[in-house]
């Protein structure tokens, strides 16, 4: 059976060969694998000491940099010792040998250092979440996002409202208990102006947080257009990779094609869709209905017409346009000068086949990008789980402004300030853990 109790190690560094590997043990067994290891007493707290590591049989397994964090003061708040070892495939697997011989120490689960952080107070679950998506990070702006999480600025915010509810939740019970002696009316009358106000900030930030979500998930863009137009082969040209099917006959992309782009540093989902045209084909109809379905949802849209057309624009396209959408006339190797803006929507002549005007494309969806997604200076929820407690939180705070007896008015500041400690887990998240810490890889 695992224990909390039992003493974890695991490969903390990328698996396969690499020049160093690190594997990290915690538990109350941590000093005595560094002393059977090394053979020798514990190194100096937090400095890195070159030793010989040795097998039970005394055969030399590695020389090493070994690290001693005696608790609380470590990552997880036990016992932590490291090796830095060199990172080939027999020298790990004779250091894991080792250590299973030891009594109660065992390989650890996906997560369990930071849950074990997380449980002797190291990290709030906010935090957590943090360091799981800096491990994750691909884009700069992602890094960014992740590292202000794990810094703690969400759980900084929540336990602040967090704070003020339960000061508001204070003030009214001692309006409830000594509304006899005088204490007046004006409590709760401040407890209301003060709710109000941390309502709208909740609105705000769940606003806002619509930008944090996308920018931990990937932005979306999808690419739009008739059939033949050149989405495919925009999509591989965008991405100089081929993750699209290109061929001349049209109707062949019947599913959203998606590539991860990093774009400037800010995280592209780059969608590629079925053409849009009448068909009785079911496939291609439901295509196309997934194609539209994306247009709504994206937070830009490139929509693609035929330079070689023109004049003529396809209708159905050119409905899709709007403020959030860049017009790109496609196949300009082939045809003349190309509008620069159609129907209000700015336009650019491209071509996918010989990559022209590819970088113009860039360097708008990024500008775009930037402008709506926005610097991100105020702390953004990343999660629907946050979403979900937040619209908690303030379904409770606008109860409040309701102007029902303070008993309930105490009730719901109670509750608000419950969805808000869910979320940093200071309470009531034991049936949340497992789905966290399940994300998290061996050895994190
Ligand atoms: P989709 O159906 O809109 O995805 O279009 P595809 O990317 O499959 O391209 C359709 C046809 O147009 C293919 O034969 C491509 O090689 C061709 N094509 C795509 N882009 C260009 C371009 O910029 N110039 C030229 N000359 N041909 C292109």
């Amino acid at each position: 059976m695992l224990r909390d109790s039992d003493t974890i190690f695991a490969l903390s560094s990328g698996a396969g060969k690499a020049g160093i590997a690190v594997i990290r043990v915690s538990g109350p067994g941590a000093a005595k694998a560094l002393q059977l290891l090394t053979g020798k007493p514990l190194p100096p707290e937090r400095r890195a000491a070159l030793c010989a590591l040795s097998d039970a049989q005394g055969e030399l397994i590695d020389r090493a940099l070994v690290l001693w964090f005696p608790g609380p003061r470590s990552e997880t708040g036990e016992d932590v010792a490291e090796f830095h070892v060199h990172g080939g495939r027999a020298v790990v697997a004779a250091v894991f040998e080792a250590l299973s011989r030891q009594d109660r120490t065992r390989l650890a689960e996906a997560g369990e250092f930071a849950r074990r952080a997380f449980q002797n107070g190291k990290l709030d679950l906010t935090a957590v979440e943090g360091l799981a998506d800096l491990v994750d990070a691909e884009t700069a702006v992602q890094r960014r996002l992740a590292l202000r999480q794990m810094d703690g600025a969400l759980a900084h915010l929540y336990e602040g409202w967090r704070a003020r509810l339960l000061r508001a939740s204070a003030l009214i019970e001692a309006h409830i208990d000594f509304s006899e002696d005088g204490v007046g009316d004006s409590v709760i009358a401040e407890s209301l102006s003060q709710l109000s106000q941390l309502a709208q900030d909740l609105r705000t930030h769940l606003t806002e947080g619509r930008r944090g979500e996308a920018v931990r998930d990937g932005i979306e863009v999808v690419i739009l257009g008739a059939p033949n137009v050149g989405k495919s082969s925009l999509i591989n040209a965008l991405s100089r990779r081929d993750t699209a099917i290109v061929t001349p006959i049209p109707g062949t992309t019947r599913d959203v094609i998606e590539v991860r782009l990093d774009l400037d540093g800010w995280p592209v989902l780059l969608a590629d869709t079925a053409g849009l045209r009448e068909s009785d084909d079911p496939i291609e109809k439901e295509g196309i209905r997934r194609a539209q379905a994306r247009a709504v949802r994206a937070m830009l849209k490139l929509v693609v017409f035929d330079a070689t057309a023109l004049p003529a624009l396809d209708p159905a396209s050119r409905r899709l346009l709007d403020d959030r959408s860049l017009a790109l006339f496609n196949k300009t190797d082939l045809s003349g000068n190309a509008p620069l803006e159609v129907d209000g929507a700015p336009a650019l002549s491209v071509s996918a086949l010989c990559e022209i005007g590819l970088s113009e494309v860039r360097s708008w969806l990024s500008t775009r990008l930037a402008g709506c997604v926005g610097a991100l200076d105020a702390p953004v929820f990343t999660r629907e789980r946050h979403r979900q407690a937040l619209e908690g939180c303030l379904q409770a705070v606008e109860a409040c402004a309701a102007g029902e007896s303070p008993e309930l008015l105490a009730e719901n500041c109670r509750h608000a300030a419950f969805a808000l400690g869910r979320i940093t887990g200071s309470i009531g998240v034991e049936d949340l853990l497992d789905v966290i810490f399940k994300d998290f890889c061996i050895g994190k």
